[in-house]
């Protein structure tokens, strides 16, 4: 969670992003301020979305796309901003919550593929991984990595 320059906290939301006519990406996770209407990519996402308008420019087809098929955490965004919500301050604990559990999945899931001898299958884990560990780093209020 950030301050807007306003002073209003922003809220964590998806939105879609159009960059061309025809081209969108759907389900990115952004910082909206609510009484601006100004939105801001989130930092950790800023890479996979560049990486993805890089790829529709060098030819590959665009038309619309949700991020939640080339982005893992953004996949679990929806998921939790499509069920019941008191307030939006409970977002970054539900994130937390649910996050937490798909990171322990994918260590089981880890050991399992060490045990395998798979390395493909490691490493892709492994980006997966690291994928979760920033998303759930870039949505936390910075007072709560202060106090944990
Ligand atoms: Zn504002």
């Amino acid at each position: 969670m950030k301050k807007c320059t306003c002073g209003q906290m922003m809220e964590l939301n998806l939105r879609t992003l159009f960059f061309s006519k025809k081209e969108s990406i759907t389900h990115v996770p952004v910082n909206v301020c609510e009484d601006c209407g100004v939105y801001e990519l989130l930092p950790c996402i800023k890479q996979e979305v560049v990486n993805y308008v890089t790829s529709v420019k060098a030819g590959q087809s665009g038309g619309e796309i949700s991020l939640t098929d080339l982005y893992e955490p953004a996949a679990l965004l929806k998921e939790i901003l499509s069920g019941p919500l008191e307030d939006s301050f409970q977002l970054p604990e539900k994130c937390k919550d649910l996050i937490g559990e798909h990171i322990n999945m994918l260590l089981d899931l880890y050991r399992f593929a060490k045990s395998e001898g798979d390395g493909d299958w490691m490493a892709d884990i492994n980006e997966r991984l690291e994928a979760m560990t920033v998303f759930l780093k870039s949505i936390q209020p910075s007072s709560d990595i202060y106090a944990s």
